[in-house]
Formats: structure tokens, sequence, C-alpha cells
């Protein structure tokens, strides 16, 4: 499996996470680069396979993190 099954650069930004700001509302903010709305501003889009996997590594990933907090505040008592 590559990463490459599992999220795919977005197409909209070109990985760059931010669009190519222009003048949508002719207001002051022309020279602002704002998130890409198409990948919320991470460059990449999750594919199907990528997604499934995501939600079902989600919770063992929260579950570790957890205990790993966890651990980190049992040791500093
Ligand atoms: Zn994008």
């Amino acid at each position: 499996m590559l990463i490459s099954d599992l999220k795919r650069a977005c197409s909209k930004c070109d990985t760059s996470g931010f669009q190519a700001g222009y003048d949508e509302w002719g207001s002051i903010q022309t020279n602002l680069r704002k998130s890409c709305p198409h990948c919320s501003g991470k460059g990449h889009i999750l594919t199907e396979l990528g997604e499934n996997l995501w939600n079902l590594y989600r919770p063992m990933l929260q579950e570790l993190i957890r205990e790993e907090l966890q651990n980190k505040s049992t040791l500093q008592k």
C-alpha cells in the first residue's frame, strides 16, 4: 500500500493548502492567502481508502495519546 493510495495532492492549491490570493470581494484582503476550501488548508485530500483507514485507526490513536499523556502526568507526580 502506498501513501498515494490514502491521500492525493489537492489539485486546487497544488498541496500548498492555500488558495492563491485573488480579490474575491474587492476588499483589502487581496494579499491575504486563504486556506484552500477544497482541502481545508491541508494540501492533501484523503481518498476513500484513506478516509476509511483514518476512521478505523483514529480511536486507537486517541487512546494511545491519552495513555501517553496519563503516563507523563503520573511521572511528574
Ligand atoms: Zn487545496
